[in-house]
This record gives C-alpha cells, sequence and structure tokens, in this order.
C-alpha cells in the first residue's frame, strides 16, 4: 500500500510549482522603540498585514487614528507567491471605495455577474448576479477577481499615502502579556527585539494565530479528507469570462472543477482531487498539465503561473475579544474557499472594528461600543461557518444520505428549476445582516442591523453622489438621513442633536419638495430610500440612523426620544445587552 504524506490541513500550500507571481516588497526600518528604555505605549497595534490587518490599518488612517502594524514577512500575499482569494463581493468593493484603492481594483480586475453550472455535459443552473434585486443599485459592482496580494498591495500603498499608520515589516511577534489597562508584545526583528505596549490588540495573523494559542482561545474546528490543485494559468484561447463550476467535470474523473479569470489574463482553476490524493504528485508539471490538456484540449499553449494543493478545515472561535485582544479575519474563523467568504468577511470584520475604535479613542463613544464587535461579527463568522461547511458537504458528501441526496439533486436539477436551488457549488458571500447587536436598535418593522448599498441620489445642484459620499463626509460620524417634510419642531430638534452629539444629518428629499435643512439632497428614483429600507412614499416621513461602516443602527418614523435613544445605543451609551 502506497502512504503519501498528508497535506497540511492549514489552508496554506507545501508544493508548489510555476513561474510564480512577482511581489512588491517592503524595506525593513529599525523601529524606535528598540533603543527606548521604557516600553512606549500606543493605542493600537495590529498583528499582520494580511487583508485584515492591512483593511483595518487603512480604515484607521483614514479615520485619522494613529497604530502601529506589524508583519514577520516583508511582502504581501504569502511567502512563496501563492495564489489564495481571487472573488471580492459588492459589499467589500464598496468599503474599499471608501478606502480609496476601489478604482485600482477595477482597473486591474476582471467584472463578472454570470455563474454556470455543470454536472457532466450538462448545465444545471445559472445565475446573472445583475438581475438580481440585492445587488444591481450599488455603484459597485457584484463581483471583481483579482488576486488577494494586489489588493493587500494597493491597501499598503494607500496607508501609506495616508499617514497615522506606522508599517512595520519583518516585525514578529513573538510574546504577549496583559492586564487591566494594556498589553505587553514582544517583537523580533533583523536588528533586534524590543517591547511596546498596546491599549488595544488587533490579532490579524491568520490561521495559525500565535495569539489565540497563548491565550487559549476555545474554538470549534471541522476537517474533512477534500483535496484540490490550483492551477493559475495563461491560455492560448480564451474560455468565456463567466464564473464556471462543474460538480461533476467528465475531463476531471467526474470530481468538481472551478474556472475564473483574475487580473494579467491569468485563469485560476480548480481541481478536486480523490480524498487523500498525494498533494506532491498532483501539482506536479507534467501531471497538472496532462489536466488542463483533457479540460481545453491538447492543442492549448499553456503558460503555468502557478500551481498549489490545499485542503481546508473550518473553524471558528467563541469569542472574537479577549481582554485587550480583538481577533479578525483567519483568526476567529476559517472557512472552505467556497462562496468567498474568507477574505471578504476578514474585511467586514475590519470595517466594523475600524470606526468603533476611532469612535473609542476620538472620546465620541463609551468603551462598552467595542464589545458590539463581538456581537456582530461573531454572528457573522458563525453564518459564515455554517453556509461554507454546507456547500462543502455538497460538494465532498459522505457516503449513504449525503451522496444521495446530491445525485437527487443533480438529477432533479437537470429537470426541474425548482431543484437548482439545491445545488450549492458555493453561495456567494453577502453582507451580514446583524440581528444580536447591543448597538442597534431593533424596534418592530425596522431595518436594524442591514447593511446601506452604495446607490446614488443627486446633490443639490444635481451632481450625482453616493452613499459613500456622505459617510465620507461624515467623517467616522454617525449620519441621520431624514426622507420627507419635517414639521419645525422636529427641524430645530434635529439641529441641537447634531450640536450635542457625533451626528451629522442629511435631508432626502423626492423630485419636488422643498429643502428645508441646509444639506439635503434629492432622490428621485427612491433609491436611497430602498437602500435604507425605508418603505413608504413621500410625503410620509422616515428617517434612518447610518454608521461610519454602512450599517443601519435603526431607522424610525418620527424625530422624537427614539432617535435620541438609538444614537446612545449605538455610541455604547446605553448599557443594553444584546
Ligand atoms: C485556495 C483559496 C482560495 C480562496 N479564495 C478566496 C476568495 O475568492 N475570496 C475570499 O474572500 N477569500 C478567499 N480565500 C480566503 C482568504 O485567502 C483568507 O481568508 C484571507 O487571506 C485571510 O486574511 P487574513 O488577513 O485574516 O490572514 P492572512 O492572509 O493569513 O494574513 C496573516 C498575516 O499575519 C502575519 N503574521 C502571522 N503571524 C505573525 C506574527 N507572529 N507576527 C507578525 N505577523 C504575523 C502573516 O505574515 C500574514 O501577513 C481563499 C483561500 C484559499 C486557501
Amino acid at each position: 500500500m502506497t502512504t503519501y504524506r498528508e497535506t497540511a490541513l492549514t489552508n496554506s500550500y507545501e508544493f508548489t510549482a510555476g513561474a510564480g507571481y512577482e511581489l512588491p516588497e517592503y524595506p525593513f526600518v529599525e523601529p524606535p522603540e528598540l533603543h527606548a528604555t521604557t516600553p512606549v505605549r500606543h493605542p493600537v497595534v495590529i498583528v499582520g498585514g494580511g487583508i485584515t490587518g492591512l483593511t483595518l490599518a487603512c480604515s484607521l488612517a483614514r479615520l485619522g487614528v494613529r497604530a502601529v502594524l506589524i508583519d514577520e514577512d516583508n511582502t504581501v500575499g504569502v511567502k512563496g507567491a501563492s495564489s489564495r482569494g481571487i472573488c471580492y463581493t459588492q459589499k467589500s468593493l464598496e468599503i474599499f471605495e471608501r478606502l480609496g484603492i476601489f478604482e485600482r481594483i477595477a482597473a486591474k480586475g476582471v467584472q463578472w455577474s454570470v455563474g454556470r453550472t455543470f454536472a457532466g455535459d450538462d448545465e444545471v443552473y445559472s445565475f446573472d448576479l445583475r438581475q438580481q434585486g440585492q445587488y444591481h443599485l450599488s455603484q459597485q459592482p457584484p463581483f471583481i477577481n483579482i488576486q488577494q496580494f494586489y489588493i493587500e498591495g494597493f491597501l499598503v500603498e494607500r496607508i501609506q499615502e495616508l499617514g497615522p499608520v506606522d508599517l512595520r515589516w519583518q516585525n514578529r511577534l513573538t510574546g504577549f502579556e496583559q492586564n487591566a489597562d494594556f498589553a505587553t508584545l514582544t517583537i523580533e526583528t533583523p536588528a533586534g527585539t524590543y517591547r511596546l505596549e498596546a491599549e488595544h490588540v488587533i490579532d490579524a495573523t491568520g490561521s495559525h494565530s500565535p495569539l489565540r494559542k497563548w491565550l487559549n482561545v476555545p474554538f470549534d474546528s471541522r476537517r474533512g479528507d477534500d483535496r484540490w490543485c490550483i492551477a493559475d494559468v495563461r491560455f492560448s484561447t480564451h474560455p468565456p469570462q463567466e464564473r464556471h463550476t462543474w460538480i461533476e467535470a467528465p475531463f476531471n474523473e467526474n470530481r468538481a472543477v472551478w474556472q475564473h479569470l483574475m487580473a494579467d489574463d491569468v485563469w485560476r482553476i480548480d481541481y478536486q482531487m480523490a480524498p487523500n490524493a498525494d498533494p506532491e504528485y498532483v501539482s506536479r508539471e507534467d501531471v497538472v498539465r496532462e489536466r488542463l490538456a483533457r479540460q481545453f484540449g491538447p492543442d492549448v499553449q499553456v503558460e503555468i503561473v502557478w500551481v498549489g494543493p490545499y485542503a481546508y478545515r473550518s473553524e471558528c472561535v467563541h469569542a472574537m475579544r479577549h481582554g485587550r485582544v480583538f481577533l479578525m479575519g483567519d483568526s476567529a474563523k476559517v472557512v472552505s474557499p467556497f462562496g468567498a467568504r474568507g477574505g471578504n468577511t476578514g474585511v467586514a470584520d475590519a470595517d466594523n472594528l475600524a470606526w468603533k475604535l476611532a469612535a473609542v479613542l476620538g472620546g465620541k463613544a463609551d468603551a462598552t461600543l467595542l464589545e458590539s464587535y463581538n456581537d456582530e461579527r461573531l454572528d457573522a463568522a458563525r453564518q459564515n461557518v455554517c453556509v461554507t461547511n454546507r456547500t462543502a458537504r455538497f460538494l465532498r458528501p459522505a457516503d449513504g444520505t449525503e451522496r444521495l441526496f446530491r445525485q437527487a439533486a443533480i438529477g432533479l436539477a437537470k429537470q426541474h428549476p425548482f431543484a437548482r436551488a439545491l445545488i450549492n457549488t458555493g453561495r456567494m458571500a453577502v453582507a451580514n445582516p446583524y440581528a444580536r447587536s447591543r448597538a442597534c436598535t431593533y424596534a418592530a418593522a425596522s431595518a436594524a442591523g442591514q447593511s446601506v448599498q452604495n446607490v446614488g441620489f443627486e446633490w443639490a445642484d444635481g451632481a450625482q453622489g453616493d452613499v459613500n459620499d456622505l459617510l465620507n463626509w461624515a467623517g467616522g460620524d454617525l449620519l441621520v438621513l431624514v426622507f420627507g417634510d419635517l414639521p419645525a419642531a422636529a427641524l430645530q430638534r434635529l439641529r441641537r442633536l447634531c450640536l450635542d452629539a457625533p451626528v451629522r444629518s442629511v435631508q432626502v428629499l423626492g423630485t419636488n419638495g422643498a429643502a428645508q435643512a441646509l444639506e439635503h439632497v434629492r432622490d428621485p428614483q427612491g433609491h436611497l430610500r430602498g437602500a435604507c429600507h425605508v418603505l413608504g412614499q413621500e410625503p410620509d416621513h422616515a428617517w434612518a440612523l447610518v454608521r461610519p461602516d454602512g450599517y443601519l443602527a435603526a431607522t424610525g418614523e418620527t424625530i422624537n426620544a427614539q432617535l435620541v435613544a438609538a444614537i446612545e445605543r449605538s455610541l455604547g451609551l446605553r448599557g443594553n445587552q444584546p
């Protein structure tokens, strides 16, 4: 019997091939603390400069918060130039737009909205995300495909442009302790070891998080024997730009295959392997070429950019805060790659915590607001783990009922449209709603906890604007959008509120209607109203309290004590439990 070396269950790679990608290298600069006699204390130290840590650093920099980010590496991506995330969701793209890197992503990446799923030679299911109501109003497309390291590189450039965050490469966290007032970090560099203190520590060290081990963080874990091998390739011919997935690919021994176009004309093809396949063998160049020839024909010219096998696990911590440490991205949860939820939810974790840290450090919110990070993002993490585990079970069903169900679903889907919903090759990531947050006010029929799409409207002078413009203008404060006419007393109350609290308000009018507030916009097609989930027609009064991360803290009808209470709650000033 042949015994193969186990693939490391790390969602990373051991055996790789191909010319690889060229990644930027950032210089090591001696940190000033190296020669300090007493440790310097920083408000925020971010450990890990992957997509999650860098998004947080960029968000904080944009809000003017000083922070230090350390990373043990001197580049973006993974050493060995491995291929990881490719699909970025509308919500992430909206966040990146606020951070000022969306244009660069759109220019480099590939937009797609059509997905097709095949079993054998039959197409069993297809969709066009642009036709789906939840996607088509945003200024950002449903998805962009781009190699993860490009986004990380754009974030680094942007952080450097913005200023307040100190990026420290080749700085490895090797020791940690914390007390009620601060944490102390021991950091190793090529020039020696130093210590620094932090009021808040962000663990963005990914799925091997050392902090998670040191803090003894409890988590749930699940692993299987599903094995995949990625081939990043350039072709002499061009398959369609759509996302194609095969549940059973005739050219891959009836196992699954994914096919996506990324930046630089590189196609990412993921092949499902036999359980316990030898990772070294499946990523050998001749074996990869043979697989590609089976799919695209013997004559196709293929340049192999990068190849690597992977296995996956799913994990989720029980809590995303441990004293002064906030876990985010893969250090908090690891999901299978199906549905593009790993990186995208790391970006959302970062966007969630950034404005809260900025508000607390800026004295605008109470420190208890930080507890809502756990309420909101742990719930999201659990949802994402659950959704991706279901897909993983569909793609690698256990023998017995699971396999029987899959066969029945495929058979039915080929014949009957109703059964297509049962085909699960990955439920693409969405902005997770927050249903149990102490920072949201859940009145009956309210849309609290929903994400607001980056829809367009008209400024008072007729120019085009969008929700992100309003959030940028609010500069980290809460935004009250008031729809329709306002009684004089309400207008006065609103003015008072904006003077007393970190709140900016804007009146949203329809096509007609006279402006009563200096800050007003027009929403002739009702897109802004719809994005805020505020139902009803003019002249109905309604308000939406929008947070700096584009989520609704509360909605209501009249400018009264309810709005005041909702503002207080969303700043942690009412000690409510979730
Ligand atoms: C095959 C595959 C396909 C995927 N496809 C997608 C996709 O399409 N879309 C998507 O959204 N996600 C996808 N993912 C998931 C995505 O790649 C991860 O979820 C994402 O990289 C997690 O980012 P992170 O910043 O949390 O962690 P990481 O990217 O792992 O970054 C952690 C960082 O911490 C640093 N670090 C670690 N330890 C220390 C230390 N002690 N001191 C200092 N620094 C340290 C590391 O150098 C690294 O830079 C995919 C993953 C795989 C494997």
